[in-house]
């Protein structure tokens, strides 16, 4: 965790009350932590927060997340970096400029949508609209072409009409999202959507949700053997839990792989040739020159 808390309000969301207001980590706590990591054999390492990209704000020596970034990437040793969550009215140019140039940072976003609909994001607060939200996905796709996007979708978030509906439908089938986790709007008990009176009947977002989720993984089983038949570098994280003559790792882009192989590829970052796509997994084997 390189911050705790959140500054942002959304209306549906209970975490700035539970967790308070943003407080962002030292520097240098950050760094003798990744440092120790590094030292005890680890290659890759995860910056969460719950808006990392206000990440530095708040301390007595303001500095940007990318800045953060940058200092990571210096780690020897440490060579993939990843990190969550980043909420689009804070991702900078300065952000995307530092992942371009990055050989450490991985080809991964995590950008949570929410709604397509302006008016919704509005009574959502999420203080961007539809258009600023395909800019930003455009410009990152443009600067980045090999970069997965995912997301975060709530459907029935109360008043949501057909029309704002298909506004999410819109901008899922512009910005071609490589999965989008989508949950159903439950009420958080403390937060102002919780009072409004226009909830959306069950029906209606079961029905809304079920159309969402075909058209998210149709797009998504489409994307997912982007890759097959070329040869990508793999972190091996495990031995696979169905099968043991397999490991299992994952893609700079966050795909999952399975290789023929044993416990001592654990921890190391090989050359795979991803042979078959399996929908949402590869299938691969050990490249030569690993
Ligand atoms: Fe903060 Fe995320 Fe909750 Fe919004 S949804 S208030 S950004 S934690």
């Amino acid at each position: 965790s390189i911050m705790r808390g959140c500054n942002n309000f959304c209306h549906y969301c209970i975490v700035p009350y539970t967790r308070g207001r943003e407080r962002s980590r030292d520097v240098e706590s950050i760094l003798n932590e990744v440092l120790d990591l590094k030292q005890k054999g680890y290659k890759e390492v995860t910056l969460l927060g719950q808006n990392v990209n206000s990440y530095g704000k708040n301390l007595e020596n303001p500095i940007s997340f990318a800045k953060l970034l940058t200092m990571v990437e210096e780690v020897e040793g440490i060579e993939r970096i990843r990190f969550m969550t980043s909420h689009p009215k804070d991702l900078s140019d300065e952000l995307i400029e530092v992942m371009k140039n990055s050989k450490k940072i991985c080809r991964h976003l995590h950008l949570p949508l929410q709604s397509g609909s302006s008016r919704i994001l509005k009574l959502m607060n999420r203080k961007y609209d539809k258009e600023q939200y395909l800019e930003l996905a455009a410009k990152l796709r443009r600067e980045i072409p090999d970069l997965s996007l995912t997301t975060d979708i709530i459907v029935g978030f109360p008043g949501e009409t057909e029309e704002d509906f298909e506004d999410t439908m819109d901008v899922v089938r512009k910005v071609q999202y490589d999965s989008a986790f989508t949950f159903i709007y439950s009420k958080r008990t403390g937060t102002p959507a919780a009072t409004k009176e226009d909830q959306v009947s069950p029906e209606v977002v079961k029905d809304r949700f079920d159309r969402l989720l075909h058209v998210v993984q149709e797009i998504g089983s489409q994307k997912a053997g982007a890759l097959q038949g070329t040869v990508q570098k793999v972190l091996i994280e495990e031995i696979n839990a169905q099968d043991e003559h397999l490991v299992t790792g994952r893609l700079s882009n966050n795909s999952v792989v399975h290789v023929p192989g044993g416990a001592d590829l654990i921890g190391k970052i090989v050359n795979v040739s991803l042979d078959e796509c399996k929908g949402f997994y590869y299938l691969g084997t050990l490249a030569e020159g690993r």
